[in-house]
């Protein structure tokens, strides 16, 4: 897998980078590009400031897409056959982990209207099983969990609650039947105006926030169904867009005690911490129970679930240090 000292493990988690464009302004800067994808599994770094001399970094993933690939093209060759386990009965969580500006919204948004595609496109392919698609989305903010789906203007915090049977779940939080992909479409609007409220906020939450959309896929085979309720496969496929991932190295490089009134994203160290354990594939207890993230998502991370990880990178220059955090996080995964 990449030179990433992952042989001999089951390749259940998936590491991605995806390197976006210059922006206009990083170009009317005059940013240059020192980013390279020097084949489809390595992304270097070479300074072309010969005042600056850094030595050529090279890092190695399971696959790197430059800038001008597709995010079809991200979806097709590195998160579709994780995303789509979903339809055999398989968890899957795709994250999108980067810095603030990195593309992880960009990429998101097109690779869950692919997946929701090609899932249509399997139901319709597989007339023998019946199908209920569900959908649910939420925010986590500061530890406090909300529902993008609900009615009211500010959603009320939602409560986790563990269950013998049912595991971890989310008390009273909104699950849609969808009944098309357009019905799909008209609810991520939803999330989407419901996570701009409070539009002073808007860069301050969402770089602070974590979103997961979830859904959720149900078969059974039609020659039984009503009549056992063996048959029936339930999976889930969670899609989250982390919050900045500069939060996160901040508070790691100012040690283990924090300042006070440092804001540290307890989520995403969690996870951090989390896909470390699985990624070295030990039996280590694995402290999924730290956070609201790795507890919700504990179903589809780790065991059989398949997990991809796309690190989104800038390219500018003025992002190094965030750009070379973001690999040492994918690095750790593998
Ligand atoms: P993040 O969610 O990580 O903060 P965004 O997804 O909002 O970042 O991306 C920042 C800006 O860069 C947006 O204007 C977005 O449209 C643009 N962008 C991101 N990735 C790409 C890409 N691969 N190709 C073109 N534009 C991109
Ligand atoms: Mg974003």
């Amino acid at each position: 897998n990449g030179g990433c000292g992952g042989a001999g493990k089951l390749d259940r988690i998936q590491v991605l980078v995806r390197l976006r464009p210059l922006s206009e302004k990083e170009v009317a800067r005059g940013e240059p590009a020192e980013w390279e994808c020097i084949n489809d599994s390595t992304v270097m770094f070479r300074s072309t400031f010969p005042d600056r001399p850094t030595a050529p970094t090279a890092y190695t993933f399971d696959r790197v897409f430059h800038s001008d690939c597709s995010t079809k093209e991200v979806y097709d060759e590195g998160v579709k056959e994780v995303a789509l386990s979903v339809v055999k009965g398989i968890n899957s969580s795709i994250f999108a982990y980067g810095q603030t500006s990195s593309g992880k919204t960009y990429t998101m948004t097109g690779v869950t209207e692919y997946t929701v595609a090609d899932i249509y496109d399997y139901i319709n392919k597989h007339e023998e099983r019946a199908f209920v698609l569900k959908f649910s989305a939420i925010e986590i903010y500061n530890e406090v969990i909300r529902d993008l789906l609900s009615a009211e203007n500010t959603p009320t915090p939602l409560r986790l609650w563990d269950d013998a049977e049912k595991g971890t779940y989310i008390e009273n939080l909104t699950e849609v039947v969808l009944r098309d992909w357009d019905h799909l479409k008209g609810l991520i609007a939803v999330c989407e105006a419901q996570r701009r409220t409070g539009e002073t906020f808007l860069n301050e939450k969402s770089s602070r926030s974590h979103q997961i959309l979830r859904l959720t896929v149900e078969s059974s085979a039609r020659e039984f169904l009503g009549k056992d309720k063996s048959t029936t496969l339930v999976a889930s496929a969670n899609f989250v867009d982390l919050a900045g991932s500069e939060r996160a190295s901040q508070a790691l490089s100012a040690g283990t005690r924090l300042k006070e009134g440092c804001h540290i994203n307890r989520s995403l160290l969690a996870l951090g911490t989390v896909i470390r354990k699985l990624g070295m594939g030990s039996n280590a207890h694995i402290p999924y129970r730290d956070s609201k993230l790795t507890r919700i998502l504990q179903p589809s991370l780790g065991g059989n679930a398949r997990t991809a990880i796309i690190c989104t990178l800038s390219p500018a220059t003025s992002h190094i240090e965030q750009s070379r955090n973001t690999l040492l996080f994918g690095s750790c995964a593998k």
